[in-house]
């Protein structure tokens, strides 16, 4: 199985050091030619979302991403990869991918908690650290939308047909099991 990881800024080497660990290959995807080779699935990392999206744009690689998305490609979104896969942001105009029906709010946890840890519950896995650094939340769900995980009373992560989406950085550690469930996902018939 090959994972495009998005290279573009942000964490995207933490995700291809894990993926790794659990027998996927990786392809970065710096530039518009390393979309000519279509992956089998996504990985949308943390970082800063307006750079991200003002790249995805800027490199021209915006419309093939989406459209693989669009066409049942399995993606994972953490953090900023989260607010470019929204359908909606609350506290910002800018607006990206929008295949994930769901609004959020991004650096939701204000500046004195802008960075945290925590424990919680993730659906299928169990109790699982989570790592928040200047992180969105998701504010609310549309139909179809299965929540993952929530924490101080608020959706962190979700799943929607092949998207999952995660407001903390679950490459952060050693803990590699929401990404063997991203693996599982990606295998699954559907
Ligand atoms: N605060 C960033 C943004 O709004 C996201 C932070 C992160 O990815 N860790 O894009």
């Amino acid at each position: 199985m090959i994972v495009g990881v998005l290279a573009l800024q942000g964490a995207f080497i933490e995700h291809e050091q894990m993926l790794r660990k659990l027998g996927a290959d990786t392809v970065e995807l710096r530039e518009k030619e390393d979309l000519q080779h279509k992956p089998d699935a996504l990985i949308l990392p943390g970082g800063e979302s307006t750079a991200q999206g003002k790249l995805l744009k800027d490199l021209d690689m915006f419309d093939t991403v989406k459209q693989w998305i669009i066409d049942g490609m399995p993606v994972m979104g953490t953090c900023a990869g989260m607010i470019l896969l929204a359908e909606k942001l609350v506290n910002d105009d800018k607006q990206w991918l929008q295949t994930f029906p769901v609004s959020v709010r991004r650096n939701a946890y204000g500046r004195q908690l802008g960075s945290f840890i925590t424990r919680a519950p993730f659906k299928g896995i169990g109790e699982v650290t989570m790592n928040f650094i200047r992180a969105p939340y998701i504010e609310s769900i549309s139909p179809g939308v299965e929540v993952l995980a929530e924490a101080n009373n608020h959706i962190v992560a979700a799943r929607y047909g092949k998207q999952m989406i995660l407001s903390f950085h679950p490459e952060i550690g050693e803990d590699t099991r929401i990404h063997q469930q991203f693996i599982q996902m990606v295998h699954e018939k559907n």
